[in-house]
């Protein structure tokens, strides 16, 4: 591993059995607490940035806020908020996604997104990939082009990365 992601590594904190029993919450709480990890994690979400031509960051409710509205601005772009559904106030798009048990919605202000615009999708986890999958739904159908997503960590055993295929399309899945 590299000293950047030992760093990141060593400042995620496991939690068993949060929220419920048989899961295993990564908790990223201590590394934002950590200015040198932060800075890092920035740093290097904000290079996948530029590498992938994006124009503007969409963050994914809610981590993907905290993760991604830093790498915007460090690499001079907008933020977008990817939230769950009735939580802004403008016009907007909604995308519906199932869940484990029942279904979950999310939105984005239409007006944020035009064709001109190649966006990179941050969250801290990529688990099974249904909220990822649902923000590139929501993105591609608002006219706009996916540049890539970019993740804190991906959990392999679920296969996300497989179920994302092709939304993605070719578009890069970088896994810090
Ligand atoms: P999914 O749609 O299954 O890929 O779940 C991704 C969303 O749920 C992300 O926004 C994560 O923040 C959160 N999430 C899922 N599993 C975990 C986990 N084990 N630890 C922390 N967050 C998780």
């Amino acid at each position: 591993m590299t000293d950047i992601k030992e760093l990141l590594f060593s400042r995620i904190r496991d939690v068993a059995d949060y929220p419920e029993p048989g899961v295993m919450f990564k908790d990223i709480t201590p590394l934002l607490a950590d200015p040198a990890a932060f800075t890092a994690l920035t740093d290097a979400l904000a290079e996948i940035a530029g590498r992938t031509g994006a124009t503007k960051v969409v963050g994914l409710e809610a981590r993907g806020f905290i993760l991604g509205a830093p790498v915007a601005v460090r690499a001079g772009l907008g933020f977008i908020p990817v939230r769950k559904a009735g939580k802004l106030p403008g016009a907007t798009l909604a995308q519906a996604y199932d869940l484990e048990y029942g279904s979950a919605e999310i939105e984005v202000h239409a007006e944020d997104l035009s064709s001109d615009d190649r966006i990179l999708i941050i969250d801290d986890v990529l688990a099974t990939g249904g909220t990822a999958e649902a923000s590139i739904q929501l993105i591609r159908r608002a006219g706009a082009q996916v540049a890539g997503l970019a993740v804190l960590m991906e959990l392999g055993f679920l296969s996300g990365r497989a179920r994302l295929e092709p939304a993605l399309a070719g578009a890069p899945l970088e896994a810090l």
